[in-house]
């Protein structure tokens, strides 16, 4: 899952991207309105934490963009106004949360899993494949009734591979899902990390398999039943 923080107070964006990062999201930070705008477009974020009172404007005015451009992003607006009108706004501005600061940083994460989980959302919480069990929420997997231990960054290629079981999956677009977990994502980056990941699976006796499409990407396919 990847989240864009859109906040000014670097503290806070310190804050966020560790204990967010521990919580299994990868994050991407920007300070302004104007970074917010190009940022928002580019990536297929998740979830949107947007503060308020931004150096260059308001991330109200961000939030009517998005849309207006029709994206339909979770957006978790942060804000240190804590007048009921200002709530009421940000709601009827599209936003689908709200957390007035200061916040509790287990209450944002709390948040943020929540808007994860909204009906409505292409966003299966528990995926399957064969014994393969994913709770993506609590970035959890199992084999059978096994605990799977595996780096952040196989658990994102297999939730992707999951979320798209049976059909391809292109390398660029988990390059993209892992940019940001790996301090220089090399050419090998991707390859190396579904290595692990497919020898982890065979090793815990997962039925599904990860193959590979040469010069394309990856695919998970289901055992025959
Ligand atoms: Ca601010």
């Amino acid at each position: 899952m990847r989240l864009l923080v859109v906040e000014d107070e670097t503290r806070i964006v310190e804050v966020l991207r560790v204990a967010l990062g521990r919580a299994g999201f990868v994050v991407d930070a920007v300070a302004t309105v104007a970074d917010a705008r190009a940022a928002a477009p580019l990536v297929a974020y998740d979830v949107i934490i947007l503060d308020l009172g931004l150096p260059d404007g308001d991330g109200m005015e961000l939030l009517a963009e998005l849309r207006q451009a029709g994206n339909r992003v979770p957006v978790l607006v942060l804000t240190a106004r804590d007048a009921v009108e200002a709530r009421v706004t940000g709601l009827d501005a599209g936003a689908d949360d709200y957390l007035v600061k200061p916040f509790a940083v287990a209450e944002l994460i709390a948040r943020t899993k929540a808007l994860l989980r909204r009906p409505g959302q292409a966003l299966g919480t528990v995926l399957e494949a064969g014994n393969i069990v994913f709770d993506t929420i609590g970035r959890d997997v199992r084999v059978g009734s096994a605990v799977l231990p595996l780096a952040r960054q196989e658990l994102a290629i297999l939730e992707h591979l999951m979320r798209r079981l049976g059909r391809v999956v292109p390398k660029a677009v988990l390059e993209e899902k892992l940019y940001g977990m790996d301090e220089e994502l090399g050419s090998n980056a991707i390859p190396v990390h579904v290595h692990h990941l497919r020898r982890k699976l065979a090793e815990a006796g997962a039925g599904a398999e990860v193959h590979t499409v040469r010069g394309i990407g990856y695919l998970l396919t289901e055992p025959p039943a």
